[in-house]
């Protein structure tokens, strides 16, 4: 079977050409120069489409083992390939938690029998999640993309720069959910304008950049390679920014919910909570800007599936997080600084810089994670 894009541009090494691309049998065969192809179905697409490479994302959760009535690993890949990823890596709050190389052999089998594209597991960064113990890391090194303890904090100080001496000791990243438990007070949305209106509790923006501030230091002072899981808030941008301008071997991520939505768009329904939770117009702004100037690496969607039920108990009694893998890509290309401005730093084919890097082909963090990725499936 043949296939044959005409006037398309294409995304290749970070910049696109325009061009035709020629399919044949599942396989592309040519791309750019004007192809003929008498045998093919023909589209022409008119110099209105961008044809990009797989999207890796760094950050979902496929929920097996333990969950799988929220979602399967089949499932949650068929979404990532129905939207446009190929690779995406996979957060260890499980059961068992992948923190020694038994539990997260369990977690690999799955991945090995449902995974339609490539998924790469995170190891904890500590035993069952809890905090208390450092996770076999050494054992599951060579298996994982990096460590993370994603989905709560690691609250020891101490905890996290021994964490971060091994992580630097086994040449591996650690990726850290940033939230400091001292100061939820039992919150569930954003410390803002909808709270404060509708009697909620709310987080406020201190637990997420508090503990970034703290790790940010540790990680100066150890020289552990450290990416901060979906960052929220507009301190985060600025001291990662600072960071970043100090040497600090750190890359972060956000989450296209905070790049579309403020806490003023929040209903009485909890498809509008996840943690970290949707903040302000402010850190909305904030965010924009982080990544139109390279203080934010990449979009990363935080899948999180949970049952129907576990999200319909309102927004107080509701589990945190929302899906993300089949919808991500075009929202986070229409971000934008101003209500009718143009998306982000696009370029002149109106693509914003996450998806130029998003596909993670290129240097860097993304790059790093992709070869990673290729040397731990070598291991397999
Ligand atoms: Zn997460």
């Amino acid at each position: 079977m043949e296939f044959l894009m005409k006037n398309v541009a294409v995304m290749m090494n970070g910049t696109t050409t325009a061009g035709d691309v020629f399919v044949r049998n599942g396989r592309i065969v040519s791309i750019g120069a004007p192809a003929s192809a008498p045998n093919a179905t023909v589209v022409d697409f008119e110099n209105k489409a961008v044809v990009f490479p797989g999207f890796a994302d760094v950050h979902v959760h496929l929920r097996e083992p333990g969950f799988s009535y929220k979602e399967t690993v089949e499932t949650g890949t068929a979404a990532a390939a129905r939207g446009g990823y190929t690779a995406v890596c996979a957060m260890p709050n499980l059961n068992p938690v992948p923190d020694c190389m038994d539990n997260l052999k369990v977690q690999l089998s799955r991945i090995a029998e449902g995974a339609c594209i490539d998924v790469t597991p995170y190891g904890a960064i500590t035993v069952g999640e809890q905090g208390e113990e450092l996770a076999d890391m050494e054992a599951m090194a060579p298996y994982v993309v990096a460590f993370s303890d994603d989905g709560r904090g690691v609250q020891n100080e101490d905890m996290m720069r021994k964490a971060m001496a091994k992580a630097k000791a086994l040449n591996k990243i650690i990726a850290a959910h940033c939230e400091d438990n001292s100061l939820l007070f039992g919150g569930y949305i954003h410390d803002g304008v909808y709270a404060k209106a509708h009697g909620h509790r709310g987080i406020c923006s201190e637990s997420e950049w508090g503990q970034i501030a703290r790790d940010l230091k540790l990680a100066e002072e150890v020289g552990c390679a450290y990416h901060v899981c979906h960052i929220s808030t507009k301190e985060s941008v600025e001291i990662i920014r600072q960071a970043k301008a100090r040497g600090v071997d750190v890359t972060c991520e956000t989450a296209p919910h905070y790049l579309i939505l403020t806490d003023e768009d929040l209903q009485e329904d909890a498809r509008f909570k996840m943690n970290p939770p949707i903040r302000s117009a402010e850190d909305r702004a904030a965010l924009i800007e982080g990544i139109v100037d390279g203080t934010i690496d990449m979009i990363a969607t935080d899948h999180a599936p949970h049952s129907a039920e576990e999200k319909g108990r309102g927004l107080e009694k509701s589990a945190m997080g929302v899906v993300g893998l089949e919808t991500a890509v075009h929202p986070s290309g229409q971000a934008r600084r101003h209500h009718h401005g143009a998306p982000c730093g696009a370029d002149a084919h109106g693509i914003p810089p996450p998806l130029r890097c998003g596909h993670g082909a290129q240097g860097g963090r993304c790059g790093k994670l992709h070869r990673i990725r290729s040397e731990s499936q070598l291991h397999r």
